[in-house]
């Protein structure tokens, strides 16, 4: 199951970096892109699947930030949002095939107890 190994990345990723103080962590804030693959409902479902077998992890709340997808144009010279997946420029209607963002997939924020 994608998700639920993504899922099992964030908690390895986590505590590589904050050791024991994972258990000091209320809420984590992941982000990702339109084009990584990951549905906020399904990484949301394996997350909570993925506490509830480690309980020691249960006051964990998860957000999903979903980021939009961002081309740029050669033509003019700057980046454009992709929407509904035509990765058309919005200014000068030239084809583009070069992606700045969207393929992302990373925590962007994490919130410790105060
Ligand atoms: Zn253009």
């Amino acid at each position: 199951m994608h998700e639920l190994s993504i899922v099992k990345n964030i908690f390895d990723t986590l505590i590589e970096n904050y050791g024991d103080r994972i258990v000091e962590i209320t809420k984590i804030e992941i982000t990702a892109g339109l084009l990584s693959n990951v549905q906020p409902i399904l990484i949301k479902n394996s997350f909570a699947a993925f506490i509830e077998e480690n309980s020691e992890y249960k006051n964990i709340e998860l957000e999903v930030k979903v980021n939009e997808i961002e081309a740029f144009c050669e033509k003019c010279n700057k980046t454009f949002i992709v929407k509904y997946h035509k990765f058309v420029c919005d200014n000068c209607s030239t084809p583009s095939s070069i992606i700045v963002k969207g393929t992302e997939l990373y925590i962007s924020q994490v919130f410790f107890i105060e």
